[in-house]
């Protein structure tokens, strides 16, 4: 019944880790209530509540003062430090400059930046003036910036030179646009500016070193994001300053969070988890982070493993999948011996990914599953947990997960159904904005509905079927395309697959696989019919693959995720809907 054959990995005691987990799972879920959480955050004065001052200045204003909050590594190999005393003052001076620009609290303030120290230390100061601060992700071209900035309304955007000349030709068109500010990072830019622009380094120069926070409520607006648009036109998911309770536990509980740890975020701040675990959970407990401005190169990101001397690892399945395709051979040339810990999220990770982890970094990676609009991690695997490998885990303290039918009863154990999620958790987002009718129908029968697929067995562990859209019904079977992938991936000449349901007269829908093959693998007709024969042994026949095809790549959206909704229109001929957020194709 689970989807994949691999034994479960066990974990030692829990006095014989070298490091005690934080989260002793069972004891903590039984009884939990939110309030201890709420309790151990700094709160302002008169019961108020705001993010930069959970991640930022109740350490600068305590003894983590000194202690380095950010290491930054340019994609030049330039390296910056920055103290948590040392970020205090600069997003004051950063408040001070929205404040100067009229940005009332509420205001959206827009950051279109690559991973330099500025886009963290704009998005505090956002905060901290009490708007509502929304990443983008670098790579965007006009469109998808225009439909954001349009959408949301920003009022202010922060941004570089480079792709300040990218969106040139959209700024007419961005009626309540007032201002953007120009970073022009060391001054790598030589081509000068638009003299309407500002300039960072003019305007904090200007600014004065104290700000007093804006007393927002737990209640109030604090960071959007727009979904990955993976199934459809994404979605601006908005979060209120609450959802840093949650954020900042489970950086405790699932990534396992300790005082002297070395933190590495992999994702970028355009996407949610780029801000909720590479900012607001390592920060609000007060670690050290990496920031790598670099992109992906496998030799380039055990190098910085190696030499921020990382501890915990916070990674996503394609990038992980690319780490195999790179080989279990290369991070046995790097010393990662400080790595104790690393995570996964993001899309369904394959059991193959896990088992690679014992092997190639010593340790497999912990899955883990939430999304945009959940705001934080809600289905986790913990440090102290025997690994299912497959398995997303186990629901956090204090969250209520379920498997539910269409008529909203529990799936028994084991079979599949619609994930769903008791609404209440801190970190709900609380708007699509500008689309109530969305935002209300994801809420039904005192469920939230994630819209994907999933199963649980009899000990609680969940399992990931697939988004609800992408689920194949063939010949009266539900096939999920996880299943199918995960099979595919485990033969060694496969590095990606994708799986569609493709309609057919008699079946209803047949599955088809896309398979992208390891580098000097050739594609020959004996190799698919291996491929065939393979997957048949490890899924039943009806649930194997009919058909399969060789493509050089997989569609996938610029966070990492494989758009199966591509593969299908591609391949009936439709439209291909929004593609606002598709990864450039070889
Ligand atoms: P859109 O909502 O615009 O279609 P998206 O759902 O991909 O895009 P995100 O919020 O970034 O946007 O992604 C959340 C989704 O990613 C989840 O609903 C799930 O389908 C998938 N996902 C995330 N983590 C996991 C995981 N550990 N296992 C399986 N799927 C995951
Ligand atoms: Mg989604």
């Amino acid at each position: 019944m689970t989807i994949s054959s691999f034994p479960p990995i066990h974990k030692p005691s829990r006095d014989d880790m070298p490091v005690a987990p934080n989260l002793e799972y069972a004891k903590t879920r039984a009884g939990f209530d939110w309030q201890q959480m709420y309790s151990e955050l700094d709160w302002l004065p008169g019961g108020y509540l705001n993010k930069a001052h959970e991640a930022i200045d109740r350490h600068a204003n305590g003894p983590r003062r000194d202690k380095i909050a950010m290491i930054w590594e340019g994609k030049n190999g330039e390296r910056e430090d920055y103290t948590f005393g040392q970020l205090k003052t600069l997003t004051n001076k950063f408040a001070n400059v929205i404040k100067s620009l009229g940005i009332e609290t509420g205001d959206r303030v827009f950051l279109f930046m690559d991973r330099l120290p500025e886009t963290y230390i704009a998005f505090f100061g956002i905060l901290k003036a009490g708007a509502v601060v929304g990443p983008l992700f670098s790579a965007f071209g006009p469109d998808p910036v225009r439909d954001r900035l349009q959408d949301s309304g920003a009022k202010v955007l922060v941004t570089q030179p480079e792709l300040r000349r990218r969106i040139t030709g959209i700024i007419p068109e961005l009626f309540e646009l007032q201002h953007i500010i120009i970073v022009n990072k060391n001054n790598r830019d030589t081509e000068g500016r638009d003299m309407a622009d500002l300039d960072w380094d003019e305007e904090m120069g200007k600014a004065s070193t104290d700000f007093d926070t804006v007393r927002t409520s737990q209640y109030d607006y604090s960071v959007m994001h727009y979904t990955s648009g993976t199934t459809g036109k994404p979605k601006g998911a908005v979060h209120r300053h609450q959802a840093v309770v949650q954020q900042y536990a489970t950086g405790k509980w699932a990534l396992d969070l300790h005082e002297d740890d070395v933190y590495w975020c992999t994702a970028d701040p355009g996407w949610v988890t780029g801000t909720s675990y590479g900012m607001l959970a390592p920060w609000t407990n007060g670690l050290t982070q990496l920031i790598y401005e670099g992109g992906f190169r496998a030799s380039a990101w055990y190098e910085m493993l190696q030499k921020h001397k990382v501890s915990v690892w916070y990674t996503a399945p394609t990038a992980i999948r690319m780490l195999m395709k790179a080989g279990e051979e290369l991070p046995h040339r790097y010393d990662l011996s400080r790595l104790r810990y690393s995570c996964s999220v993001g899309e369904p990770l394959n059991p193959e990914a896990v088992v690679w982890g014992e092997k190639a970094i010593g340790m497999p990676f912990h899955d883990n599953w939430w999304q945009t609009e959940t705001g934080a991690i809600l289905v986790a695997n913990y440090p102290e947990m025997d690994i299912r490998p497959g398995s997303m885990g186990r629901p956090i303290p204090g969250v209520e997960v379920g498997v539910v039918d269409e008529n909203f009863d529990p799936a028994p154990p084991g079979v599949d159904g619609n994930l769903v999620v008791r609404p209440g958790w801190p970190s709900m987002f609380h708007s699509y904005w500008n689309n109530t009718e969305m935002y209300n129908s994801r809420f039904r029968k005192g469920w939230y509905v994630t819209g994907d697929s999933a199963r649980v067995d009899e000990d609680g562990y969940f399992w990931f079927v697939g988004r609800t859209d992408d689920v194949i019904n063939t010949a009266g079977h539900l096939v999920g395309p996880f299943e199918v992938e995960s099979a595919l991936i485990e033969h060694p000449a496969v590095a990606e697959a994708g799986v569609i349901g493709k309609p057919d007269p008699i079946a209803m829908e047949i599955v088809k696989a896309f398979v992208a093959l390891k580098d000097g693998v050739e594609a020959t007709p004996a190799l698919q019919r291996e491929l065939t024969r393979f997957t048949r042994q490890k899924l039943s026949a009806g649930v194997a693959p009919r058909e399969i095809e060789f493509v050089p790549t997989l569609p996938k959206t610029r966070s990492g995720k494989i758009m199966r909704r591509l593969l299908k229109a591609r391949e009936l001929g439709l439209p291909e809907g929004d593609t606002s957020t598709l990864e450039e194709e070889e």
